[in-house]
């Protein structure tokens, strides 16, 4: 049975051009602080990655802060400070990091609403700030749902205009659609090497000039003493890569967007199904919707008996049963999103995927009465 892996939100396969890099990194000993030529090799390695990573985002190379995933420069981000608004689209990194966050709505397709985010900026807040710290407020460049892409320099905008800073969560974003953190306004970006062809467990927090983060992991000098622990040197040597290859591989993203438009179009016909997000700018490789009827869960597991692996629509912590909360945000009834699941499509996707899952999900469909609601 051939298998076809189209759960690239959640994680892509790591390119073959990562793993020799790391390969390679692993077997050259040496601790980037050190001051013999080991160290000086892993040093290098370290600063090449930092100049690559920044490049990928328009950065400069300082302004790059390693960090051992999306999920840790997300709290990086957000640590310091005082009252913190987000979307109430953020991946729980983000969405469950503080408590006392306000969210910002969205609409229907999944939008943050602009106006409800300056009257909160205008407002006062719950007065449950955190000390002294700016306002900051959190937006993420694509969800990781439904794709849906947000309106992150216009929020910007408004965010400086009230002298409060932006965080902006790029980690799906990031090597699926062009990133530029200047046009962006963003003070802080995260990124993360496992969603763009690179190994789990490394990430990155770009950073503008006039940002002081407040360190998170101290006691060590490392990375400016933004983070301290030695460095993941072959995790960043396998980044580098990555982002090499993400960026000069953008042009296929609209290869990708073709072949999941004809899956929408295709599982259109075949049974009654919600599409989410559809309506807004999307992913190119991304698509989120519901079977009615039949748990994501049973769809999940029929689909993988049959050699295709997809996603949950409750994203990434998989075995969550709860309904998403992005859905709900949304306006979906949990009886609709408990139905929800995500196809995303990645650098090692092939048209013939499509029909792949195409085939397996027709006869989910086909088998819908018998399955468990
Ligand atoms: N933000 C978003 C939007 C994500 O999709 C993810 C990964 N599921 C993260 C942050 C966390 O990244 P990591 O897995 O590297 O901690």
């Amino acid at each position: 049975m051939s298998r076809v892996y189209l759960d690239h939100n959640a994680t892509t396969p790591p390119r073959p051009q990562v793993v020799a890099a790391m390969v390679g990194a692993l077997r050259a000993c040496g601790n980037p602080s050190s001051p013999h030529s080991f160290g000086r090799a892993a040093r290098k390695t370290v600063e090449d990655g930092r100049a690559r990573v920044a490049a990928l985002v328009g950065a400069e190379a300082e302004a790059v802060v390693f960090t051992g995933g999306g999920t840790e420069a997300n709290a990086l981000a957000l640590a310091g400070a005082g009252r913190i608004l987000v979307s109430a689209v953020e991946h729980d990194s983000v969405f469950g990091a503080v408590d006392g966050a306000e969210a910002i709505p969205v609409d229907a397709r999944g939008v943050i609403d602009l106006a409800a985010l300056e009257a909160m900026l205008a407002g006062e807040g719950r007065g449950e700030g955190r000390g002294r710290g700016r306002t900051l407020v959190a937006l993420m460049l694509a969800n990781n749902e439904t794709g849906v892409l947000q309106p992150v320099a216009e929020a910007a905008r408004l965010t400086h205009g009230r002298g409060a800073l932006l965080h902006c969560d790029g980690t799906q974003a990031a090597g699926r659609i062009p990133v530029d953190m200047a046009r962006l306004g963003a003070d802080t970006l995260s990124l993360s090497a496992h969603k763009m062809g690179g190994p789990q467990g490394v990430g990155a927090l770009v950073t503008a000039p006039h940002v002081t983060l407040v360190p998170q992991l101290r006691g060590g000098g490392q990375e400016r003493r933004r983070r301290a622990g030695t460095e993941n040197v072959p995790g960043i040597a396998g980044f580098a890569v990555a982002a090499d290859l993400a960026s000069r591989s953008l042009g296929r993203m609209g290869t990708l967007a073709g072949w999941r438009d004809r899956l929408e179009r295709e599982i259109g016909t075949m049974a009654p199904v919600r599409f989410f997000g559809r309506e807004a700018l999307r992913l190119p490789n991304t698509s989120c919707f519901a079977l009615e009827g039949v748990a994501s869960e049973v769809q999940v597991m029929a689909l993988d008996l049959a050699g295709v692996a997809v996603g949950a629509g409750a994203a990434c912590s998989s075995g969550k049963t709860e309904p998403s909360r992005v859905l709900r945000a949304m306006g979906v009834e949990d009886g609709t999103s408990r139905c929800a699941i995500r196809v995303s499509l990645g650098w090692n996707s092939r048209a013939g995927d499509v029909d792949v899952f195409l085939a397996a999900w027709g006869a989910v469909t086909a088998r819908r009465s018998l399955l468990p609601q």
